[in-house]
């Protein structure tokens, strides 16, 4: 594991060493103060205001996202999160009394919140910026050290982000491993205080396997496929056109992605023709020259993807050009629940659509699979938003907006079952990156406690059934 480039750490240093550093470093208690905390946030909000352009550069290289598209969901994202952060921290952080019963009292009681140690942050390629910033946001808001390892295969942002890491971070606190699955084994094989990981579901069992050796806690942030439940009687072209915005984002690759339509009760045929519609609009007649349109990460993924393209009935899109990694946006109908497009997540940009007669079809259909890390629904029918909240169960719900929820500071972002496990943004990320630490503090005068001392009484039974 020797000869990889890692911020804050000599070329040569191993992952063990480079772990054990960092260790140290949080042994020594400078990452605890808040002002050290609040100075690595400054650092980040500088590195994204400086670094605008070059971190844009290396995302359209890598996935040829549109610089619009990696401002919002990716550099802007992760400032917005520092400043929500930056923000509330101290409240945030400020110990919580909580009531003492009576036959404790006097005393107090309160939560403290604790770094944990070391942190391991791992992230995927598909959104490489935000996807490892906004984690190690929050662990440095709780006072840990972090590793960080981005995904190898959205190299030049890998790349970029280790230097500046390097660069605007406090390097003794923060470090970066790069590689893929082998550097990530040997990252996995060391002990740290949590694992953060976001990838998939086939990866996120291989972390936890790894961090069960050490119990050490898990965060995982997986994918699925995340429907979008369309009804009749909403406005469908109101509805296509959100769908477009929300499935062709960066190629589809975006783990909140509405993966796959169900059309209830013959909405059918009119939303395939909005759809279409849809994808003109944002991506014009030759989606290939569209300047706004991503591209598939590498080869293998294109590979996979290219399988679904001979499935259902084609309504839009279906060009492809291996060499360049492009598929048009595309669309297909009549598929069924056995075709390979809905045996696994999308993540490109290919929508199934899926005809249903009725909501309680759609939401068997949900329920026969992996809970979603998201479930969207559009419709005007309060009766329908209720039966989606309570019969299915999904990370986060939209009702007429997918992705959207992602946005909102005050909201979790985490799936359930085989989408996740834990949560974080915000204040949700202080609680993921820090030990809620009880404390209790009684005075020794009086000594009130004398009443649960043997020998017991009659008197100090009936006193205490008093008190309780
Ligand atoms: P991935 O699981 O292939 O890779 C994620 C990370 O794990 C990378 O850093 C990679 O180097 C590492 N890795 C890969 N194979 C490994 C192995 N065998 N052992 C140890 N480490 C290994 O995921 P990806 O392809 O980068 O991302 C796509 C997946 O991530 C999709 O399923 C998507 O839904 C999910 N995702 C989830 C979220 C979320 O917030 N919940 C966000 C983005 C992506």
């Amino acid at each position: 594991m020797s000869g990889l480039t890692r911020a804050g750490a000599s070329v040569n240093e191993s992952v063990s060493a480079t772990v054990a550093r960092l260790r140290g470093h949080f042994a020594t208690g400078r990452t605890k103060p808040i002002p050290w905390r609040l100075e690595q946030l400054k650092g980040l909000d500088r590195m994204l205001r400086e670094s605008g352009d070059e971190l844009t550069g290396a995302l359209r290289f890598d996935l040829g996202k549109a610089a619009p598209e990696s401002f919002l969901a990716e550099i802007d994202f992760v400032a917005a999160e520092v400043r929500t952060l930056r923000k509330h921290l101290r409240s945030w952080l400020r110990p919580k009394r909580v009531h003492t019963p009576p036959h404790l009292q006097p005393a107090k009681a309160y939560v403290l919140r604790e770094p944990l140690g070391v942190v391991t942050v791992i992230g995927p390629f598909n959104y490489p910026v935000q996807l490892l910033l906004a984690p190690l946001a929050g662990a440095l808001a709780c006072g840990n050290t972090v590793v960080v390892k981005p995904s190898e295969a959205a190299g030049a942002t890998a790349a970029l982000l280790d230097e500046l890491i390097g660069r605007y971070l406090d390097p003794e606190a923060v470090a970066v491993v790069q590689g893929g699955a082998e550097a990530t084994s040997a990252l996995l094989a060391e002990r740290v205080d949590h694992i953060f990981f976001t990838g998939s579901a086939r990866v996120g069992k291989v972390v936890a396997k790894a961090a069960a050796e050490h119990l050490t806690p898990v965060t995982l942030e997986l994918g699925g496929k995340s429907p979008a439940i369309v009804e009749p009687g909403t406005d469908l072209a109101t509805a296509a056109r959100r769908i477009v915005w929300g499935k062709f984002m960066n190629a589809g690759q975006t783990c909140i992605a509405p993966d796959y339509v169900i059309a209830v009760g013959g909405v059918g045929p009119e939303l395939e023709k909005h759809l279409a519609e849809a994808v003109r609009e944002m991506y014009g007649h030759a989606p290939a020259e569209s300047p706004d349109l991503g591209r598939i990460i590498d080869e293998a993924a294109f590979d996979r993807l290219a399988r679904f393209l001979g499935e259902g009935r084609l309504v839009c899109g279906g060009g492809h050009n291996r060499d360049e990694r492009y598929i048009a946006p595309t669309v297909i109908a009549d598929v069924s629940p056995e075709d390979a497009v809905m045996g696994e997540e999308v993540f490109g940009p290919i929508l199934p659509i899926l005809t249903v007669d009725a909501l309680d079809e759609a939401i068997a259909h949900v329920n026969a699979g992996e809970k979603p890390l998201a479930l969207y629904a559009f419709t005007d029918s309060d009766l329908t938003r209720r039966r989606i909240l309570t019969r299915t169960s999904s990370g986060a719900v939209g009702f007429n907006a997918p992705m959207a929820h992602i946005d909102v500071p005050g909201l979790p972002f985490g799936g359930v079952g085989h989408s996740g496990l834990g949560s974080y943004h915000g204040k949700a990320s202080i609680e993921t990156f820090s030990h809620a630490k009880s404390v209790l503090d009684k005075p020794l005068a009086p000594d009130t406690l004398r009443v649960v001392y043997p020998p017991f009484t009659a008197l100090k039974e009936q006193v205490l059934r008093r008190l309780r």
